[in-house]
């Protein structure tokens, strides 16, 4: 069997009382409602109340709307607590600075990246639930932030006081199979949000998938052959180039992916250990199951590189091509050029041989048009 490693897997539990956090099922008694678009955002863009479009129709291609106020989903309490209290909070604090055109310290940076991997999912959850097909995904919100690879490309425009807020990036085969990504633009800030396994690794040094492949023994399931870089920051994150807009990123990896000792080198070792915010410890079995993050990686200063203090602030540029077209031709340039490799294109066998083409779900047309971002809610 050649050297990888497999995606982590998360439990499947199929009815929709679950909490869209946890997973975990609740009764009427102990439910309540996630906004996955919050309150305080729909009230920071305009009448909360007022009518939005969910999204077209699949069929008819007519707009789905609905008051935007009723677009949420049942949580338990203790995750809306949870959430509530912290992430949302913090979210807001960092999107309302960045909206007034001021810096954001490298902790911040963090809490938006988290934030943007809640709406991204949730929306994901949403959009499936909606349309009541069956659909038992793998994972939840808590399963997901912070795990994959991320990226925030966002770009702030001082001079721009109109109100409102779109989505676009949802209609496509790849967000409906792994939320891959989104555009969002919250007033005068415009944000693709991007995550996936492996999405920036060779970029941040980080040892990258050079070969997805699928297992021919559950075709679900899949491996990446790994290759090292020299961990450093990479420059030529030409895909990712919005002009003018700044990056912010982050590598991570889970530790039971270091099944042998070569991968276990790859990752950690003298090089790596200074970048990840936590030094990993491994004493005993439980502690292979967790991720481990590199520190934030951004071009806020002029050239990429890697942010370990916390305190320094960031500054956010404005993209020169500061429209909502531009931003959804660069998420689908993103889709294209760095997401649909990182899918196996071929099959392996348990004894290394490796078969031809794979016929898989996100291998189904990628609609180019027919965005929702002309449509602001
Ligand atoms: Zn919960």
């Amino acid at each position: 069997m050649p050297q990888g490693f497999k995606r982590g897997s998360a439990p499947n539990e199929p009815g929709w009382t679950n909490c869209i956090f946890c997973g975990k099922p609740v009764g009427k008694a102990e439910r309540s409602r996630e906004r996955v678009i919050p309150m305080w955002m729909l009230r920071a863009t305009g009448d909360p109340n007022r009518v939005i479009k969910i999204e077209s129709d699949p069929i008819t291609g007519a707009d789905v709307v609905r008051p935007a106020s009723t677009f949420h989903f049942p949580a338990c309490k203790p995750c809306n607590e949870k959430y509530g209290k912290t992430l949302e909070a913090r979210a807001k604090n960092a999107i309302e600075s960045l909206m007034a055109g001021k810096s954001l310290a490298v902790a911040r940076c963090y809490w938006l990246l988290d934030w943007l991997d809640k709406v991204r999912v949730g929306l994901w959850l949403g959009y499936n639930m909606l349309h009541k097909e069956e659909f038992a995904p793998k994972f939840r919100i808590d399963q997901r932030i912070g795990i994959k690879d991320r990226v925030a490309i966002v770009s702030v425009d001082p001079d721009d006081r109109t109100t409102g807020f779109a989505l676009g990036g949802m209609d496509n085969q790849i967000f409906r199979t792994s939320q891959a990504g989104m555009y969002l633009k919250i007033n005068n800030l415009r944000i693709l949000s991007l995550s996936f396994d492996g999405f920036v690794s060779r970029y941040a040094g980080m040892p990258f998938p050079k070969e997805v492949l699928a297992l021919s023994e559950n075709l679900e399931a899949s491996m990446a052959m790994m290759e090292k870089t020299d961990y450093r920051v990479k420059q030529d994150w030409k895909a990712f180039d919005v002009p003018g807009a700044t990056i912010i990123a982050q590598s991570s990896f889970w530790l039971a992916n270091c099944s042998d000792d070569e991968t276990f080198d790859m990752y950690i070792n003298e090089t790596t250990i200074p970048r990840f915010r936590r030094i990993p410890r491994i004493r005993k079995r439980a502690d292979l199951e967790q991720f481990v993050r590199t520190h934030l990686i951004s071009n806020a200063t002029g050239s990429f590189g890697y942010h370990p203090n916390p305190r320094q602030k960031l500054r956010f540029g404005r993209a020169k091509d500061n429209t909502d077209w531009h931003f959804m031709r660069s998420l689908y340039a993103l889709f294209i050029r760095e997401v649909l490799p990182l899918n196996p294109k071929r099959v392996v066998d348990p004894d290394g041989t490796r078969r031809g083409a794979l016929v898989r779900l996100i291998s189904q047309p990628v609609h180019l048009v027919g965005h929702s971002s002309e449509a602001p809610f």
